[in-house]
């Protein structure tokens, strides 16, 4: 069997398990496929990358009918899905300017580099100091692992990337305590994804506004995991009132085809000059044609509605579990359709294992957050039959 091959031939950083492992053939809506035949209902959604579901038709003909007009130019010439779907994302959002990549990591990278260029070519001063959480993710490359605020992704990396300082997430004091002649920046997730699923309050990032305003720095928001709907809001900071000067989105934004964007006022904009920065496949006409048909879709009013009342009820049904399990079950948390449950023993991955047993995929973040992200189109049977399956598996394990 080609799965007891991966071994072999790959690196091995997933921790993929061929006993365990699901082989996945194919996929629609909320369901994949394994190479037996046999369905699993989703919710994992390809880490929150997979927004309309799997293959969704008008994704696919976009990309198609572009793969055949044009893969692939260099960013030294225009093209047509790049340029409308900067114009889209312009117009339906805070931001005035679009860099494109293809991945969070380097949507996040365009951000630090920017908040350093902003600070250094408009001020005329050496701050290039950025102040995260702790806790926070931002990343694999050496600066957004640099920023990542978790001491378990840095090890064994050493040397990090200089200038980066942590803080507690939702403890403005803390981003206080932080702040130098050096600092040029703050970066947060309005909701830590893999950190756990915690929401920032209000007070907290309506401060680090406050506080970004009164000491010249630039608000930096890492949407990339909780932008594109996911929350019920296009980005989550609309939720709050509170405007960013940059901010990142990837994983849903191109339906499961690699894209990612940074964007930024016209004011940060000017950081950047010819030959600041660039991508070689950043703004692929097929993922921005991908990505304009997600951006459709998932931008209207009345989608984001739907996300924000499934949501709620996914929320609602599982603190009822809560309340039934209170020994098994500490929290539950999160925003839209992405929640986490917090247990109070180490059982994440066992209760993940039984449920993929019973054909329901769930992710688990440690060994004690259950993290539930299915596709943003995820029907009403579809999220009934997660939590039947949720909850006969906690049942089980109480
Ligand atoms: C996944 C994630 C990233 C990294 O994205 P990649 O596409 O894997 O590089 C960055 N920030 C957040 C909040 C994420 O969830």
């Amino acid at each position: 069997m080609l799965k007891n091959e991966e071994a072999q031939y790959m690196i091995n950083v997933y921790n993929r398990q061929p006993e365990l492992t699901p082989f996945l053939v194919k996929g629609e809506g909320s369901y994949v496929w394994d190479e037996e035949g046999t369905a699993h209902l989703d919710f994992v959604g390809g880490l929150a990358v997979n927004a309309l579901g799997h293959s969704p038709p008008d994704v696919v003909k976009a990309a198609c009918e572009q793969l055949e007009r044009l893969i692939h130019t260099s960013n030294l010439y225009y093209t047509e899905p790049q340029i409308k779907l900067a114009r889209s994302l312009v117009q339906r959002t805070s931001a005035d300017r679009v860099f494109f990549c293809n991945s969070g990591a380097e949507a996040n990278e365009a951000a630090i580099k920017l908040a350093r260029k902003y600070a250094r070519t408009l001020h005329r001063e050496d701050r290039y100091e950025i102040i995260t959480a702790l806790n926070s993710f931002h990343g694999r490359t050496m600066g957004t692992l640099t920023a990542t605020g978790q001491e378990k992704a840095q090890k064994g990396f050493a040397p990090l990337l200089p200038g980066f300082r942590y803080a507690h997430f939702n403890d403005l004091r803390s981003f206080k305590s932080q702040l130098s002649a050096k600092t040029c920046a703050v970066m947060v997730e309005p909701l830590q994804g893999e950190g756990g699923i915690h929401l920032a309050t209000g007070e907290f990032l309506a401060g680090l506004r406050q506080l970004c305003d009164e000491q010249e720095l630039l608000l930096i928001f890492d949407e990339v995991q909780c932008g594109m709907g996911r929350t019920g809001a296009l980005f989550a900071f609309e939720h709050y009132g509170v405007l960013p000067d940059i901010f990142t989105a990837a994983k849903a934004l191109g339906g499961g085809l690699p894209i990612g964007a940074m964007l930024c006022t016209e004011e940060v904009a000017k950081g950047f000059s010819p030959g600041d920065h660039a991508s070689t496949f950043g703004g692929n006409p097929v993922a921005c044609a991908a990505a304009q048909v997600v951006l459709e879709q998932v931008g209207r009013e009345d989608f984001l509605q739907e996300v924000s009342r499934k949501g709620e009820h996914l929320k609602g049904e599982l603190s009822r579990l809560t309340e039934k399990l209170p020994a098994l079950i500490k929290e539950v948390r999160g925003k839209g359709l992405l929640l986490g449950v917090e247990l109070n023993e180490d059982k994440g991955k066992e209760i993940q294992r039984k449920c993929q047993e019973k054909r329901l995929l769930i992710n688990c973040i440690g060994e004690r957050v259950l993290r539930l992200m299915p596709p943003l189109n995820v029907k009403q049977e579809e999220i009934e039959k997660a939590l039947a399956i949720l909850t006969e598996v906690l049942l089980e394990n109480k």
